[in-house]
């Protein structure tokens, strides 16, 4: 494999463009507009300075970097070479199974296609193609440069050898895979969901405060972040679609959204994104500070 179309320039299709192109392969990064492709390229840059301040890349291999990745706007032109695409658009289901049905249709017969969704069903979004055995899960973890784990979700209709290939590559980019297979929350949020939150139906309940719950299981768990400010750090409307998720697909009370994270959703309280979640982002440069502390 040598050229990688991504879907989607935000959080998580920055972070995925940066660590193919780092490895030497060719990226094209897609999204719908040239702000947000440039906002994309703005971070992935300031993400390779911060590597080289930290002298873990040269400027050449920088200069490497960037070099490796071209924008489009256009899906069908921008995925026209690609050997494998990585969707990383936003959490949507409808408008998974959109992107999905134009990748089939713009992608050679032979390209994999993948998807970083967080909670939506691999065999759903592989139905809708002519290809479902050639349709995998490449569930990469924030901030993607950083993190080591690709959970790898096989459906119910991904062939061996496609899993093959992607664990294979998975490895070229220096990351750990996982295989994993495709149930509601998969692996890696069906286990730290519900732990977001049971945090917060004990802060609900009034056992404890939101320091108080973070730092037992900082220093008592030996946690990097405590799960509040770890819900804040992720979206507290991000973790409540994937509760709901868990939720409707196991019928299981037991993944029922505490109302407290219902109600803060609902106020638009949203975590480091909205400046006011579990902790007050509001001051300017707050947020920056807690992500920061996350990526040491
Ligand atoms: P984001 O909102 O930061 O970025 C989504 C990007 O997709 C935006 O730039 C948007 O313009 C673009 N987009 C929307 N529709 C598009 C289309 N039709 N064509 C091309 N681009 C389009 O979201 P994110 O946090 O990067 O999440 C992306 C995916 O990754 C989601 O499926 C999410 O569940 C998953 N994910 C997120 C995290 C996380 O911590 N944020 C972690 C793991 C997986």
């Amino acid at each position: 494999m040598k050229n990688i179309a991504i879907i989607g320039a935000g959080t998580m299709g920055n972070g995925i463009a940066h660590t193919f192109a780092q490895s030497g392969f060719k990226v094209q990064l897609i999204d719908i507009s040239d702000a947000s492709l440039e906002r994309g390229m703005a971070t992935i840059t300031k993400n390779l300075d911060r590597m080289i301040a930290k002298e873990r890349i040269s400027e050449a291999d920088k200069l490497e970097t960037l070099s490796n990745i071209t924008t489009f706007t256009s899906i069908p032109e921008g995925v026209k070479a690609a050997d494998l695409v990585v969707e990383a658009a936003t959490e949507n289901i409808d408008l998974k199974l959109k992107i999905f049905k134009q990748l089939d249709e713009a992608c050679h017969k032979n390209t994999v296609l993948a998807t970083n969704t967080s909670s939506i069903s691999i065999t759903q979004i592989a139905a809708v193609t002519s290809r479902p055995d050639m349709v995998i899960g490449m569930h990469f973890m924030n901030p993607v440069p950083i993190m080591k784990l690709v959970e790898i979700i096989r459906g119910y209709t991904t062939s061996d050898s496609v899993t093959k290939i992607i664990m294979e590559l998975s490895k070229k980019l220096g990351k750990t895979p996982t295989e994993v297979n495709d149930y509601p929350g998969f692996v890696a949020n069906r286990i730290l969901m519900p732990m977001l939150n049971e945090s917060i139906e004990t802060l609900y309940n009034g056992v404890a405060g939101v320091q108080e719950i973070d730092t037992v299981m900082k220093l008592g768990m030996a946690h990097p972040m405590g799960p509040l400010q770890l819900a804040d750090f992720i979206g507290l409307d991000v973790c409540l679609s994937i509760l709901n998720v868990m939720y409707d697909g196991f019928k299981n009370p037991k993944y029922a959204p505490c109302p407290l994270l219902v109600n803060m959703v609902q106020a638009g309280k949203l975590g480091v994104k909205s400046g006011e979640g579990f902790y007050d982002y509001s001051e300017s440069r707050k947020a920056e500070k807690v992500a920061k502390q996350f990526l040491k």
